[in-house]
């Protein structure tokens, strides 16, 4: 057998045949020179055979795959030719996208091993600096998104999440009927959703819109409000839960400065017990809880309160509900109690976003889901400085597009 037949066949390279090899030791690499398979000059839109018109001077090197501890790069000069329909293009390279400096299996192994590991173990298995590997990464999905459109999109759900050790924002755009992200813009404003509803989506997509899920946030309601006619907005059933117990640990606090030291000691590790749900919780928190009946009133008051509003999310006529709701708000507005008043005033003017909850069980439960792996991402990668990074690592493992599956399959073996 042919030496360059035997590396060919060794390393299982596709679509190309070997015209030589040479060995670099000391770097310990090995540069093959190769060229397309059935001498090529193929067009790379549409794959007919085109007239060679010139032959770049300096011949160009794509990286493939690392073997045995070798980095190996294959070497060619590509040509121009003259396509009937297409004029003239640069000739197809079978085993590297047009301008791509690295092969489709070296991206496809790229993509999968940043899907499981941290960028900077990427790097090292792939024997390439973790800089390089982050702006090949960019560049490799930015390719492979490029051009792919939203579709489908029915339920959509809003969201912010920080990066860059918590000081900055961005907002995530979810799809809940197929659980993944299709959107990330930077900031967490109006200015900021805008953008998702004015550029990325057309009129008909914004109309196909039938449901949305968000926070409490005025922009997001508004933008919902303003850019989708046909939507019901639903509140997101946990961050409403959050707010109430946000308010409950507020009097918590206040009884908390205003207790002596004796008190105090009866409050002590009373914050999660106070925030636990009911059937989460035991005998004995039971127990502890309603000793607060005698210990201390007003946290006792928001806590049953707050206990009582869990059953709000179990109703299954709306009616019932709407009747439900109304009595608890009165009977939160004449408890005293200044933190559960201020949210009832927040969910009363809500009302209308917070009883379709009934009818539809629309939650962004999907996107917190979502948010535990993107909080995954970014601690193995211990935050990340720039959106764009970040954004590229959220697409790449819950995104809309399964961007590993793009590269074609006989690149797919590693
Ligand atoms: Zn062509």
């Amino acid at each position: 057998m042919n030496i360059n037949k035997f590396i060919r066949i060794l390393l299982n390279l596709k679509g190309l045949s070997v015209t030589g090899f040479q060995f670099r030791i000391r770097d310990r690499e090995l540069d093959l020179w190769v060229k397309p398979y059935k001498n090529g000059c193929l067009c790379s839109h549409c794959k007919r055979r085109g007239r060679i018109i010139r032959t770049m001077d300096t011949p160009r090197a794509w990286r493939d795959l690392p073997v045995c501890g070798w980095s190996i790069f294959l070497w060619y000069c590509p040509r121009e030719i003259l396509c009937p329909t297409h004029s003239r293009v640069q000739e197809d390279i079978p085993w590297a996208d047009a301008y791509a400096r690295i092969t489709y299996r070296f991206e496809y192994a790229m993509l999968v091993y940043c899907q499981l590991m941290t960028q900077k173990a990427a790097a090292r298995i792939l024997h390439i600096p973790k800089s390089t590997l982050s702006d090949l990464l960019h560049r490799t999905i930015t390719r492979i998104r490029d051009g792919h459109r939203i579709r489908g999109l029915k339920s959509v759900g809003i969201d912010e999440i920080s990066y860059c050790r918590r000081h900055k924002y961005a907002t995530v755009v979810y799809d809940l009927d197929r659980s993944c992200v299709v959107w990330v813009g930077r900031g967490k404003g109006r200015e900021t959703i805008d953008i998702f509803f004015n550029e990325v989506l057309s009129d008909y997509q914004k109309s196909k819109i039938k449901w949305a899920c968000c926070d409490m946030s005025e922009s997001y309601i508004g933008a919902i409000e303003d850019h989708c006619p046909n939507a019901t907005l639903v509140l997101d059933r946990f961050h409403i839960a959050k707010a109430l117990n946000e308010a409950v640990d507020e009097v918590r606090k206040e009884q908390w400065r205003e207790a002596s030291l004796d008190e105090r000691k009866a409050l002590k590790g009373l914050r999660w017990l106070l925030f636990k749900h009911s059937s989460k919780r035991s005998k004995k928190d039971s127990r502890i809880l309603n000793a607060l009946s005698k210990g201390n009133r007003r946290i006792y008051r928001a806590w049953v309160l707050k206990d009582e509003f869990e059953q709000f999310w179990d109703y299954k006529a709306p009616w019932a509900a709407d009747r439900f709701i109304k009595r608890w708000m009165s009977t939160a507005l004449r408890s005293r109690l200044e933190p559960i008043r201020k949210f009832v005033k927040t969910i009363r003017k809500h009302i209308n976003r917070i009883l379709p909850f009934i009818g539809s069980r629309l939650t962004n439960a999907v996107a917190e889901g979502l948010n535990r792996i993107i909080g995954i991402i970014k601690n193995r990668a211990s935050g990340f400085r720039t959106l764009q990074a970040f954004t590229d690592m959220i697409f790449l493992t819950v995104g809309d597009l399964d961007i590993p599956a793009q590269i074609p399959v006989k690149f797919r073996a590693i």
